[in-house]
This record gives structure tokens, C-alpha cells and sequence, in this order.
């Protein structure tokens, strides 16, 4: 029998915005899987990042990608950069001499003789986050390879996705055509843009948001129905309907770094001994060794001020999968409150404003940090080791995907940090 594994990704989408009106296609589908009710992102709650944990099955310690957002040093100068980039993992291979520290299940799945097929409509570097050195295919609208990094063009690609519900629609169809028949690849991702980009631009819960939710609840309806033809053809299909982070409604947004200039621990803008990179409602702090001596004013101001919720640096960064390297001073979570916005939906938070590119949208939605509504993403697993309708009450997280697959796929997962979610008696009551 023909094993396989596809994941659906509805990027964005809180636990608590699925109901039987809005999201018909998943609470039917609930019925049917098992339903993790305490799954949690990582931190930063942000896709590249959930993106290298869900591929490599480990914590940011492990595989090093810190952030949507990071510091690297190079040439002895900190310097900030947006992973979203296309290009971003091919600048750090340059710089580490390899992109991330760990083997992601494309490479796990290459060297077995199978493939990953990822279809994905955020960003390119979440996108290249899955599968940095070309072991299998990832197809974006602004960065398409092949086994090998073979870059793909024309109709190979999918440069006219638009990164929009439509697009969501014209990506679906191209997985469903080349990833779950076409190659048929033993493990498929399909990564929707929404309801994420519509949530960044709209207030959570306004119809406009409501909209994009029920539009990827309708792609994964595609998805759902093929998966069943497929089934019924013989195919031993493990299948994984998720979100990697909820969102919080910003309320106010906090200029980091001009906090730290103002408090003369920063000279000014171009000061790059100290650089806070935003992550959303988190920021990463990093500190150039020639500082070291400022580590303890700099962490006292950061704890003191009202719109940090949590300060984590030496070794309580290992409480949030990551570690004091590379020049990490500290992680800092964002303030969050339970109140809810104008349209019923609770969790408020401040969000850290990036250094370029626009601020947040004051009223809208954002996510990076530990706030329970941003931490706060639905997951749901149909097939072998999954009793229908049952829900696990543990604790779960990204890094318990990759375990999973490879577990169904009879490959082995070892060097991850997460756990496989089947029930233990998997082995027992199949092949
Ligand atoms: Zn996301």
C-alpha cells in the first residue's frame, strides 16, 4: 500500500474562529480526526520560523532559524535581516557554510528515495524554509525549484499565484494536480496565505476576515475530497489539516529601537551594537560581544517597560526552543490582554515596529509572540494511529509534525526534538 502524507495550512487561523458556520468543511472534518485541543506555535509564533520547526522536526536551538526577522553578525557588524526574502537561505549558507543546522524532511524523505512537494502562498523564504538546498519541490509564485534547486520556470511554476484568496484557489488547484496525482509525493504541503494576509489588514472577526476563513476552509474541502478519491484507490493517506500560529489585535505599536536610543543604551539609528529586530508582537535583541559589558542594563530596561510581557535570555531562552548564540541577548514577548476588539474576538497585543517596511496596522491583526490568542492554532490528524473524534488534551506543537509523518511513512525520525502524535498502538494494528 502506497503511504503518503498531506498537510493542509490555513496560515493564521485561530483554534477559536472554527465553528460549524464559518468553517464547515474543518468541523466536518473534526469528526473524523483526532483534535489536539491544547496545540501550541513556537516563539516566534511567526510562519518562516514555525516553517523551519515543522520541516525539521526541531526547536530553534536545533536548526538555528531564529526569526521571521534576524541578526546576523558578518564581519564582525551585526546585521538585520527579513527571512522572507527569497534569497535569505542562500545568504546563510554563505555566511554558516549551510542554511538550517538540521535535515528537513524533504532531505530525510530524499535520501529514502521519495519526495516532498511543497505548494506554499506566503512568503518565499517561508517557503524555502522547508526545503533550503533543493532536496525535493517547492513551488511559490516568486521562488519555484526542483530536486537538485533546480530553478523552474513557465508553466513548471507558479508565477501568476496571487497572494490572495484567489490565489489560495489557483495554488490548490495546482497542488491537487501535481502533488497529490502528477508526482503523487509521499509527503504533499499545501500552505494557504489566508485568512493570515487578509487578518494583517482587517480587524479579526470583521466580515472581511470571516471571508478569507471561509475561503480556506473551501480550499480545504479540495483538498479533503481528493484525499478520499485517493483512498479509495488503494493510498495509506495520513492527513493533516492545521494553522501555525493564531493572531492578536494590535493596540498599539512600540518603536523598540527608539526606545533604546531614547534610554542612551543605543547611540542612534545606525548603531548596530545593539539592534532589536521585530518579530511581530516579539523582538529578538542581539548584542555585539564588544557590549557585553551593557547585557544587564539593556535586559533591566527591557523588563521594565509596559509593553513587555515576558524577557527571556541565557539559559531561560531554552524554556522557548531557542539558546544565547549568535549573539541573542534576549527574546522579548510582547504585552498581550484578554480584552477583546470591537467584533468580539479577544486577545490584544502591542506588536514591535520593524525597522523598515510598514508598522502594523493599529486594530488588525499580528502574531510572533506568546499571547494566548497567538499561540493559540488549530490541529487536526485523520488516518492510521488517529481515533476519529477523539481529542488529545496534551501538549503538542509543530515540532511533533515531522515525527509524525516520518512515523507513517516508515522512515525514521531521528535527531528531532518533537514526538510522534500516533497512539501507541500504530505499530500493532496496521500493515
Ligand atoms: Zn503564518
Amino acid at each position: 500500500m502506497t503511504l503518503r502524507a498531506v498537510v493542509v495550512v490555513l496560515d493564521g487561523l485561530r483554534r477559536d474562529m472554527l465553528r460549524a458556520e464559518t468553517t464547515p468543511a474543518l468541523a466536518d472534518f473534526a469528526a473524523a480526526t483526532t483534535r489536539f485541543a491544547a496545540h501550541r506555535s513556537v516563539f516566534p509564533s511567526a510562519t518562516r520560523v514555525v516553517s523551519a520547526c515543522f520541516a525539521t522536526g526541531c526547536w530553534p536551538a536545533r536548526h538555528g532559524l531564529f526569526g521571521n526577522s534576524v541578526a546576523l553578525m558578518e564581519d564582525g557588524e551585526l546585521v538585520a535581516h527579513d527571512v522572507g526574502r527569497p534569497d535569505f537561505m542562500d545568504h546563510l549558507r554563505g555566511q554558516r557554510g549551510h542554511s538550517l543546522a538540521m535535515p528537513t524532511m524533504a532531505e530525510r524523505l530524499a535520501r529514502a528515495g521519495r519526495e516532498a512537494m511543497l505548494f506554499s502562498n506566503v512568503s518565499p523564504g517561508a517557503a524555502r524554509a522547508h526545503d533550503p538546498d533543493g532536496h525535493g519541490w517547492v513551488l511559490h509564485r516568486a521562488w519555484a525549484h526542483g530536486p537538485g534547486l533546480r530553478r523552474l520556470e513557465g508553466a513548471e511554476a507558479v508565477a501568476s499565484v496571487t497572494p490572495d484568496a484567489a490565489g489560495d484557489r489557483m495554488l490548490t488547484e495546482a497542488f491537487l494536480a501535481r502533488a497529490l496525482a502528477g508526482r503523487q509525493a509521499a509527503l504533499a504541503v499545501l500552505w494557504l496565505g489566508e485568512p493570515d494576509t487578509t487578518q494583517h489588514a482587517v480587524p479579526l472577526g470583521s466580515p472581511a476576515a470571516m471571508a478569507a476563513i471561509a475561503a480556506a476552509d473551501a480550499r480545504f474541502a479540495q483538498v479533503r475530497a481528493a484525499v478520499q478519491a485517493r483512498r479509495v484507490l488503494g493510498e495509506d493517506i495520513l492527513l493533516i489539516a492545521c494553522s501555525d500560529h493564531g493572531h492578536q489585535t494590535v493596540h498599539a505599536v512600540v518603536d523598540i529601537e527608539a526606545e533604546l536610543i531614547a534610554a542612551g543604551l543605543k547611540r542612534d539609528a545606525a548603531d548596530a551594537g545593539l539592534i532589536s529586530v521585530s518579530n511581530g508582537t516579539a523582538a529578538l535583541v542581539y548584542l555585539h560581544p564588544d557590549r557585553a559589558p551593557q547585557a544587564a542594563a539593556v535586559l533591566a530596561f527591557l523588563a521594565a517597560r509596559p509593553w513587555t510581557g515576558a524577557v527571556f535570555s541565557g539559559t531561560a531562552l531554552a524554556e522557548i526552543g531557542h539558546a544565547p548564540r549568535d549573539h541573542l541577548l534576549c527574546a522579548v514577548a510582547m504585552a498581550t490582554e484578554p480584552t477583546a476588539n470591537d467584533y468580539g474576538v479577544p486577545g490584544l497585543a502591542y506588536a514591535a515596529r520593524p525597522a523598515a517596511g510598514k508598522p502594523d496596522r493599529l486594530g488588525c491583526g499580528q502574531h510572533g509572540g506568546l499571547g494566548a490568542a497567538e499561540q493559540m492554532p488549530f490541529l487536526m490528524i485523520e488516518g492510521a494511529g488517529f481515533a476519529a473524534g477523539a481529542t488529545h488534551g496534551g501538549p503538542s506543537s509543530p515540532v511533533d509534525l515531522a515525527p509524525t509523518i516520518l512515523r507513517h511513512l516508515r522512515l525514521p525520525a531521528q535527531g528531532c526534538d518533537g514526538t510522534a502524535l500516533q497512539t501507541p498502538t500504530l505499530e500493532n494494528d496496521d500493515d
